[in-house]
C-alpha cells in the first residue's frame, strides 16, 4: 500500500534498522508475540527512542497503548469481538468525508478508554476505530487489506510534512538531519499467521 503511494520501504525488525527512517508501520499480528519479540531484540526501547510518524494498525494499537509502550494515552481491548470466527469487515464513517471506509477487523482490539489527546478520526456503531495522537495514528482494523488507500495516504502526509520541514540543528553538526526516505511497511508473515489463528 506505501510503495504504492510512492513511499520507500523496508521492513525493520532490529532497532538499528530504524537509524535514518521518516516513520514506521506497527502492523497487525499478534501483540503478545510482538511484545516477547521486541523485548528481546531491544526494539522496545528503540520505539520509545524513534521520534517519526507511527501508524500502528490491530496489534499495532495494541502494543503502543497504555499497557505496553505506552506512547499513545488509550486502553485497547485485546480479542474484544471475540474470536476468530466473529472477525467481521464494516463500513466506517470517517471524519470530513463523505464516502465510508470498508474496516476489516481481524480479532480485532476495542478502544475502551482514550485520553484528551486522543482526536477520533473515524467510529464505528459510535465507538472509535481509528484514531490520532500527534505524530500517531492507530487504527483497531486491517486498512492495508482493502483497495482504500485513505489511511495510508494520511499517515504519509505526516510523514511527508515532517520530512519537509528543515532539519533541527543541534549543537552537532548532523543531529536532527534524516538520512534518507524509507519507510518500514508492515510485515505481511506477522499479517498472515494472524489471519490462520
Ligand atoms: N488479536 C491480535 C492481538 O491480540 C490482534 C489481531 C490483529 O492484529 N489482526 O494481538
Amino acid at each position: 500500500m506505501l510503495r504504492r503511494l510512492g513511499a520507500e520501504v523496508v521492513e525493520v525488525r532490529k532497532p538499528q534498522q530504524l537509524d535514518g527512517l521518516e516513520g514506521l508501520v506497527v502492523p497487525g499480528g499478534e501483540s503478545t508475540t510482538f511484545t516477547r519479540l521486541m523485548r528481546l531484540y531491544g526494539l522496545d526501547e528503540a520505539l520509545l527512542r524513534f521520534t517519526g510518524p507511527v501508524l500502528g494498525t490491530c496489534a499495532g494499537m495494541i502494543v503502543l497503548d497504555r499497557n505496553h509502550l505506552g506512547l499513545v494515552d488509550l486502553e485497547a481491548e485485546r480479542n474484544a469481538y471475540g474470536r476468530q470466527v466473529a472477525s467481521f469487515e464494516a463500513d466506517l464513517e470517517l471524519a470530513g468525508d463523505q464516502r465510508p471506509l470498508r474496516g476489516v477487523f481481524i480479532r480485532a482490539p476495542r478502544v475502551r478508554e482514550a485520553g484528551p489527546e486522543l482526536e477520533v478520526l473515524a467510529e464505528r456503531e459510535g465507538e472509535p476505530v481509528l484514531l490520532r495522537q500527534g505524530r500517531f495514528l492507530v487504527a483497531s482494523f486491517h486498512p492495508e487489506l482493502t483497495e482504500d488507500t485513505r489511511v495510508h495516504e494520511l499517515f504519509l502526509e505526516t510523514v511527508r510534512g515532517r520530512a519537509a520541514q528543515p532539519p533541527v540543528r543541534g549543537s552537532g553538526p548532523v543531529e536532527g538531519v534524516r538520512g534518507n526516505r524509507e519507510v518500514p511497511s508492515a510485515d505481511a508473515t506477522n499479517g498472515s499467521v494472524n489471519v490462520r489463528a
